[in-house]
């Protein structure tokens, strides 16, 4: 048995037909930039997250880079964020001329920890800026408190959590604004680069709208200097048709994540949380592997699993933030996870056979 990371074919196959023909419609029409796709996803996604406001865009890393920029943040300000993520969270932060500021995080959910964000809020402080990592949420009602105890902004890195929730709130509508991927391999994922951002701040939404648009007001009138970021017309008819089936997804990505609960349950293997009032979508299904990662990991490969490190460095020791001088002994957690965690396959169309499989070898192992 070979098992993949990630199946796009088994999912496109399921979706064919209606994929072909959102993808003639708009051929047909030829409205490639904005247009009725556009539109309705807009209006859709919007829905879906309890959102007054969506707004498509260029990619996730766009997403994040106009919610920031839209909300005034650049040189001088501070933006805290978390150590342990995908460099696109970070990389925004300083593409506006702001300065990164990393935290530790919770050695349970993954999540920036509350308390350290807390102690890395200075008069600089312009947002905090949590992630949503593996699809599960933050601990946004803590990081609200503290963001309007210290009148700060709260943008949401949900680029991988299509569907989690806190107490049945959408992620994404707890902060300012919540940036969300569409990338392939995301939860939610179009045929290329995709985004959007989702706010309840109508003003925001325009600025975010105009910003995407070379700050465009009219046709050749430009209040700023802006980007070319739009969600494609073809990427959005693909959003529309696979919107309807993220539900279902989702609820297939928590069983095949009970499976390996249960499967793995009393091998040592530290499995991934979830917080009583949280609805965690499982992007990634992450363990923690105590001793000898490394010699699992290749019994796997051996075994036509794959498998992976998300991430095997923390942000702040990446060649590219060599200038900020950290240490990992300044991010104790996220430097101990990043040596232990492993990311087994997980995917709506994941079989039950495929799992059993993974978790027999991983117990002939350990
Ligand atoms: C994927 C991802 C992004 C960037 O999204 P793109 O659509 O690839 O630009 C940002 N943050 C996190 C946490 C991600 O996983």
């Amino acid at each position: 048995m070979k098992v993949p990371f990630i199946d796009l074919h088994k999912q496109h196959q399921t979706i064919k037909p209606q994929i072909d023909r959102a993808i003639n419609d708009v051929m047909a029409t030829c409205d490639f930039i904005g247009g009725r796709a556009v539109y309705d996803f807009e209006k859709a996604f919007a829905k879906y997250c309890g959102a007054s406001n969506c707004i498509g865009v260029g990619s996730g890393t766009d997403a994040l880079y106009l919610s920031l920029r839209a909300l005034g943040i650049g040189p001088g300000d501070e933006v805290i964020t978390a150590a342990n993520s995908f460099i696109a969270t970070s990389e925004t932060i300083t593409h506006t001329g702001a300065n990164v500021v990393f935290v530790d995080c919770d050695p349970n959910t993954f999540a920036m920890d509350v308390e350290t964000t807390k102690m890395a809020l200075t008069d600089k402080t312009k947002a905090i800026l949590p992630v949503h990592l593996f699809g599960h949420p933050a601990d946004m009602p803590a990081l609200k408190s503290l963001a309007d105890a210290h009148g700060v902004y709260l943008l949401e890195d949900a680029a991988q959590a299509h569907g989690a929730q806190i107490h049945g709130k959408s992620v994404g509508t707890f902060g300012h604004a919540g940036c969300f991927s569409f990338y392939p391999g995301k939860i939610l994922g179009a045929c290329g680069d995709a985004g959007a951002i989702i706010t309840n701040d109508d003003k925001l939404a325009s600025t975010i709208r105009m910003i995407a648009n070379h700050g465009r007001t009219s046709k050749y009138d430009h209040a700023v200097e802006g980007v070319n970021s739009r969600l494609d017309s073809l990427q959005a008819a693909v959003l529309n048709v696979k919107l309807k089936h993220l539900d279902a997804w989702v609820e297939k990505r928590r069983n095949v994540a009970r499976l390996y609960d249960t499967q793995l349950n009393g091998t040592g293997l530290t499995l991934p949380a979830e917080s009583p009032s949280a609805r965690h979508v499982y992007h990634l299904y992450v363990i923690r592997v105590p001793h000898e990662r490394e010699r699992l990991q290749a019994k796997l490969t051996e075994k036509d699993i794959a498998s992976g490190i998300h991430y095997p460095t923390p942000l702040p020791i990446l060649h590219a933030y060599r200038y900020l001088g950290h240490r990992s002994e300044d991010f104790p957690v996220a430097t101990r996870l990043s040596k232990q965690i492993l990311s087994l396959p997980i995917y709506p169309e994941l079989t039950e056979e495929m799992v059993r499989y993974v978790c027999d070898t991983i117990k002939s192992v350990i």
